[in-house]
C-alpha cells in the first residue's frame, strides 16, 4: 500500500466522529442510585431542596444574637443536637448547639466552645473574635432549589450519586448501555482449557477489549474466538445483528487468511480503511448488514492503541453523547524499541 493511500488519524477520527454523532443511543431506563455509578445521566437534573435546607451550626458550640452578646454572658436556654428541630431563641439567651443542629430563630453566630467559658452560675462567657454568620452553614448556600444540579449527558460519578443522594434523588433517568458484540479471528488463536497446538497462540485481545469495553459502561456480547474462514466469520457476525456496534480483532490486513474487508464490501459498506498509524494501520469502519463494525488488527499492540485513540472516544460519542477530550501526552521511552519493520 502506497503511503499517500492511507488514512491519517485525524482524519479518520473525524470521520468516527461525524458518524457517531448522526446515531447516538437515545433510550432511556430509570436506575436506583446504588446501580448508577458511571452510567450516562439522559437529563439535566435540577436541585429539589435548598442544600443546606435549614442554617445549621458547622461547630460544637454556642448560638446567639451579637446584640445580646454585647450585654454580658448569656443563660442557656435550649440545647439542639443535629436531628432536631429547636426553637426560636429566647431573647437574651443562648443555645447549646452541635454541628448540624439547624440554628435557632433569631440566632445570628455560633462561636465555638473552646470559645466559651461556661461560668459558676451557668452563664455563657462568650470570648475572641464573634463576627455575624460566624460558624453557620446558610440556608441555600451551595445550591438553591430549581438551580441546575448536574448537566444530562455526564457520567455519573460517585461524588454525583452523593450530590443527588443528599437531595433526596435516589432514581435516576441514564442513557441505556450500549451492546457491543466482540470476537477475535485467527487458526492461530486458543483461549483457556486449550492446548495450543503446533503454530498456535494464546488469544489476549479479547479479554483487555472486554475489560476496557466494561469500564465504559458498555454490555458485551462475547461472540469468542472465529477461525479465518469466511463463512464462519459470516455467521459470527450475523448473530451481532441487535448489537449497536461489532468490534473484531485480526484478519482486517491484506494477508490471504483475511477476509474481513471482502466480508464487510459483500454485506456493508466499508467506510475506513487502512491508516497512517504504526502500530494499527490495517484499522477499519464499516457497516455490517446496518450494524457499525470497528475492524481492530490482531497484533495486540495494534488492538489496543486503535481501540483507544480510534474506537473508544467515538464509542464515547455514539453511545453515550459525551463531550470526549482528547489527551496528548508527549513520552520519551528510556528503553530501546527495536522494530522488525
Ligand atoms: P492479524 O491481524 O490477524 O493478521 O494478526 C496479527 C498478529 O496478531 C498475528 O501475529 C496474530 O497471531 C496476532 N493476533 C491476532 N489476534 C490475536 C488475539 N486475539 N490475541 C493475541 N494475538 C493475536
Ligand atoms: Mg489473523
Amino acid at each position: 500500500m502506497k503511503g499517500g493511500a492511507l488514512i491519517s488519524v485525524d482524519q479518520a477520527l473525524e470521520q468516527l466522529m461525524l458518524f457517531a454523532a448522526q446515531a447516538p443511543i437515545t433510550a432511556v431506563e430509570e436506575v436506583p442510585l446504588a446501580d448508577a455509578d458511571g452510567r450516562v445521566l439522559a437529563r439535566d437534573v435540577q436541585a429539589r431542596i435548598d442544600s443546606p435546607p435549614w442554617s445549621n451550626s458547622a461547630m460544637d458550640g454556642y448560638a446567639f444574637n451579637l446584640n445580646d452578646a454585647a450585654s454580658g454572658p448569656l443563660p442557656v436556654s435550649q440545647t439542639v443536637f443535629a436531628g432536631q428541630a429547636g426553637e426560636p431563641l429566647l431573647p437574651g439567651t443562648c443555645a447549646r448547639i452541635f454541628t448540624g443542629a439547624p440554628v435557632p430563630r433569631s440566632a445570628n453566630c455560633v462561636q465555638l466552645q473552646e470559645n466559651c467559658e461556661v461560668l459558676g452560675s451557668g452563664k455563657v462567657q462568650m470570648q475572641g473574635a464573634l463576627r455575624e454568620g460566624a460558624n453557620i452553614r446558610v440556608q441555600g448556600n451551595e445550591i438553591g432549589a430549581g438551580e441546575p444540579l448536574l448537566q444530562g449527558g455526564s457520567v455519573l460519578s460517585p461524588v454525583a450519586l452523593g450530590v443527588l443522594a443528599s437531595q433526596g434523588i435516589y432514581r435516576v433517568a441514564v442513557v441505556r448501555r450500549p451492546k457491543v458484540a466482540l470476537l477475535s479471528t485467527g487458526d492461530e488463536l486458543v483461549t483457556e482449557g486449550e492446548v495450543p497446538g503446533a503454530g498456535q497462540i494464546h488469544e489476549s485481545n479479547r479479554l483487555v477489549l472486554k475489560a476496557l469495553l466494561v469500564r465504559l459502561g458498555c454490555e458485551v456480547v462475547d461472540l469468542g474466538i472465529v477461525k479465518d474462514d469466511p463463512g464462519l466469520i459470516r455467521s459470527a457476525l450475523e448473530q451481532a445483528v441487535t448489537a449497536d456496534l461489532i468490534i473484531s480483532s485480526g484478519g482486517v490486513s491484506v494477508g490471504d487468511a483475511d477476509y474481513i474487508a471482502s466480508l464487510l464490501r459483500e454485506s456493508g459498506e466499508l467506510l475506513l480503511w487502512k491508516l497512517a498509524i504504526k502500530p494499527g494501520k490495517p484499522f477499519t469502519f464499516a457497516h455490517f448488514n446496518n450494524v457499525p463494525f470497528i475492524g481492530l488488527p490482531g497484533n495486540p499492540g495494534s488492538s489496543l492503541v486503535t481501540f483507544l485513540l480510534l474506537a473508544r472516544p467515538s464509542g464515547l460519542m455514539v453511545f453515550w453523547k459525551c463531550r470526549w477530550v482528547r489527551l496528548l501526552s508527549r513520552a520519551i521511552c528510556l528503553t530501546s524499541f527495536p522494530s522488525p519493520a
